[in-house]
């Protein structure tokens, strides 16, 4: 049997599919009830006041929210915050700065960037000198 401590309790249980011990897992899914139902019936909460309406903390509705178990579609209002720098975001698990950063660390968005504006400058080139044409035809 493969043991271990639940993260969120800590009592030692055996692992199971879910990262988390049964007790959890059934208190899990009450606030998840809880969520599901306030934001239901109000549909311009925002998480701060759901959190403080259901007693369901934060970084749980966030986990929520990016499970996909809860939508926030049809919630103007509601937002999570960012993985990295905790700016409320609706998409992702990342803010766009934060996206973008990690994805030019990679360097793949960096070159293709920069292929995209030395292209772009080719064609403005292009373009100048059919213009230069073409006044010199009018003449
Ligand atoms: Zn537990
Ligand atoms: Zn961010």
């Amino acid at each position: 049997m493969n043991l271990d401590n639940c993260p969120r309790c800590g009592k030692l249980f055996s692992k199971n599919f879910r990262d988390v011990c049964p007790a959890c897992i059934k208190e899990i899914d009450k606030e998840y009830e809880l969520c599901s139902d306030y934001l239901r019936k109000n549909k311009g909460t925002n998480i701060n006041d759901l959190s403080n309406e259901t007693g369901v903390s934060v970084r749980q509705i966030t986990k929520f929210v990016r499970e996909g178990r809860i939508s926030i579609v049809n919630a103007p209002n509601m937002s999570y915050p960012c993985e990295v720098c905790g700016t409320f975001i609706r998409d992702n698990n990342m803010c766009d700065s934060c996206r973008s950063r990690l994805i030019s660390d990679t360097g793949k968005m960096r070159s293709e960037d920069a292929r995209r504006a030395e292209e772009l400058e080719a064609q403005k080139a292009n373009q100048n000198i059919y213009k230069g044409i073409d006044r010199y035809k009018d003449r």
